[in-house]
């Protein structure tokens, strides 16, 4: 559980999450432009601040596709790279990458 350690170092207070498909989902502080993350431990964070539940929706059905990826093997990270069928990349947010692609053609869009 490396998550829940850095998120304690960091002083978050985390509440329980909730479960969605076997994946459990936490609301965490988050810097500002940043709505969700896929950890390597299958858990799924979203920014606290979101509260509408069509966004909420779009973000963790994007984030789990993420954690799809990473359970079979294709995308892994480190502190600088993101890696990708065996290849290194930037960490820097690239909607155009492969695995971005995929996220978003998968992903429940939200109602709007
Ligand atoms: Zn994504």
């Amino acid at each position: 559980m490396g998550f829940i350690k850095n998120f304690m170092r960091k002083g978050f207070k985390i509440s329980s999450p909730y479960v969605m498909d076997n994946t459990p989902v936490y609301h965490v502080p988050e810097e500002e432009g940043t709505l969700g993350r896929a950890l390597d431990s299958g858990v799924v964070t979203v920014n606290e601040d979101v509260t509408d539940i069509e966004q909420e929706k779009e973000i963790v059905s994007h984030e789990k596709v993420h954690v799809d990826q990473m359970k079979r093997g294709d995308l892994s990270y480190t502190d600088e790279n993101i890696i990708w069928k065996g290849k290194k990349y930037s960490r820097k947010y690239n909607k155009k990458s492969p695995w971005e692609k995929e996220a978003y053609s998968k992903e429940i869009k939200a109602k709007k």
